[in-house]
């Protein structure tokens, strides 16, 4: 059997299959990195979006690309 990889939403503190979160990535500001530590990862869920942006883990370029990418789907 393989090793899944099991990663923690950012919001929700959930554990789940590294495939099943999507990564946050954050190139653009170098302070957010400390704040999100390498590779941070976030449920799948417009709810987990919007608490990640109101507890500021992610910033608003993120918000605005992660939504895209969930409301795409
Ligand atoms: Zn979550």
């Amino acid at each position: 059997m393989a090793h899944i990889p099991i990663r923690t939403c950012i919001a929700c503190n959930s554990k789940k299959d590294k495939k099943e979160l999507i990564r946050v990535t954050n190139n653009e500001k170098q302070e957010n990195n400390k704040k999100l530590g390498r590779g941070a990862y976030i449920c799948h869920s417009i709810e987990c979006l919007e608490k990640a942006y109101k507890l500021k883990k992610i910033d608003e370029k993120n918000y605005e690309r992660l939504k895209g990418i969930i409301i795409d789907k």
